[in-house]
């Protein structure tokens, strides 16, 4: 399975910046690196340079000199891949680093694909699976608490959680599978006593995994929220004021649907995605003109609506239009403009609504904090530690933990039912896979290739 042939790609991003890097792995890394690199210190060769040490030159095609680097050499097994990898720190021109690429590819290496110098990792045996695809996430990351999620995944807090199960499924196989191949020295007498409370034990542990499935979708694409209100209630005021608390990290995503546009934003760490329907400006006009039914689509793949009411104005018929939109809906009510005199009636709307109802002004920013507080309630229970709690942000992990489950709970069915020993390890090393799975032990290389194959170049 080890490709042994030495790879390079640009490993630094498609703009032009102060610095560009280069990486080089493989066997021939370091003799690629010496084909193009000239220390200054004359008689300076990478070759003789230890791990994690660096030397300042020139990189030259032949007697042309392309570019001054800083030339990085990490030796196997300590290195990233696990192999000899060399990093050609340059300036980080577009044209120029393509320019070096090209000349190490000619100078021996050949061009990694996607995600290739992490599939090395995992090849080498440093990372695993799901540590591996925690460096994509962390790439990708929209917000800070996925961001922050994916490095506690690429630490091993999963891993670690996953292997603890695995081992003590294995034990539990070595030991009926002794006994039946040696019952005078091993005995399943009561040996379902010993079992079941463990199978459930690990039932509760997969179970609590898989509930954290949910929020870690919400961590890794953001709460999907509409914003409903009618005219003037304030409605691009609040998104500017959500927009205005991490303006830095506003990205603009064109949506699913036609006249949709997606902002990621965060209120104080809480990642939420903004559907801005081309009617959210306007739903009013929405409702009458469109008809409720586009209205009804733009809430219902929504996580949440927050419902923009203007407090300082009376509730009307239009208001009663958009409450009917929100049944059955995740909805936040927002009373804006509380740094004006208030005429709305908060009571008679929790009435009506039922749902949380936050008084701020997006004008001033005044209560933002509460929406705050009320999202972690409604959707991280009140909590958002994200120092190593372990989220399953993977659909790849969640089927598998869902089908680790089910052959568990087949477990404790034989169990009940008085099945013969042997019929329990067959549903015990189907857990046993679907663990291996997720660390990707029992990964085929379809899967592998799939899993890489979604990284950038260069990782
Ligand atoms: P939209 O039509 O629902 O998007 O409403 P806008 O955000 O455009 O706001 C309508 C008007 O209300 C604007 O003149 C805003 O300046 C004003 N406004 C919005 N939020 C507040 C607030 O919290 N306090 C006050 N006093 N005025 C606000």
């Amino acid at each position: 399975m080890f490709q042994k042939d030495t790879i390079a790609a640009i490993a630094t991003g498609s703009v032009n910046a102060g610095i560009g890097i280069i990486r080089i792995s493989g066997t021939e890394a370091i003799a690629v690196a010496d084909r193009i690199f000239r220390a200054k210190k004359q008689g300076k060769t990478v070759e003789q340079l230890p791990g994690y040490s660096a030397l300042f030159g020139n990189v030259c095609d032949g007697d042309c000199v392309l570019d001054e680097a800083v030339c990085l050499v990490m030796r196997a097994p300590n290195s990233y891949t696990t192999e000899d990898v060399v990093e050609l720190q340059c300036h980080g021109g577009r044209i120029m680093l393509q320019r070096i690429l090209d000349l190490v590819l000619r100078s021996g290496a050949r061009p990694a694909e996607p995600g290739e110098f992490t599939k090395r990792a995992f090849l080498g045996g440093r990372i695993d699976a799901a540590q591996a695809e925690s460096v994509m996430d962390m790439i990708y990351a929209r917000n800070e608490l996925a961001a922050r999620s994916s490095a506690a995944q690429l630490r091993g807090t999963l891993s670690l959680r996953i292997r603890e199960l695995r081992e003590m499924i294995l034990e539990h196989v070595a030991y009926i599978e002794s006994a039946l191949d040696d019952p005078e020295n091993y005995s399943l007498e009561g040996y379902g006593d010993v079992l079941r409370p463990q199978i459930e034990e690990t039932l509760v542990q997969v179970d609590r995994l898989l509930a954290t499935a949910e929020e870690g979708k919400l961590i890794r694409e953001g709460i999907r929220t509409v914003i409903l209100g009618k005219p003037n209630a304030g409605k691009s005021s609040l998104l500017n004021q959500l927009l205005g608390e991490e303006r830095a990290i506003v990205t603009e995503i064109a949506g699913t649907t036609r006249d949709t546009l997606e902002e990621d934003v965060q209120i104080q760490g809480i990642p939420l995605r903004i559907i801005d329907t081309a009617g959210i400006r306007d739903t009013v006009d929405t409702v009458e003109k469109i008809g409720v039914d586009k209205a009804k689509n733009s809430v219902t793949d929504a996580d949440l609506v927050l419902y923009v009411v203007d407090g300082a104005r009376p509730l009307d018929m239009d208001d009663t239009r958009i409450m009917e939109l929100l049944e059955g809906r995740r909805v936040i009510t927002v009373i804006n403009k509380i740094d004006v005199e208030q005429t709305v009636d908060k009571m008679w709307i929790m009435e009506q609504i039922k749902a949380p109802v936050v008084e701020l002004s997006a004008r001033t920013g005044e209560g933002m904090e509460e929406l705050r507080k009320c999202l972690t309630d409604m959707f991280f229970h009140g909590t958002l530690s994200m120092n190593d709690e372990v989220y399953i942000t993977n659909l790849r992990h969640k089927q598998a933990l869902q089908e680790a489950a089910d052959s568990l709970r087949q477990v404790l069915t034989g169990l009940e039912q008085q099945m013969p020993e042997d019929f329990l390890t067959i549903d015990l090393m189907a857990a046993y896979e679907q663990f291996g799975y997720i660390l990707g032990e029992t990964l085929n290389d379809d899967l592998a290739n799939e899993i890489f194959s979604k990284f950038c170049m260069g990782k």
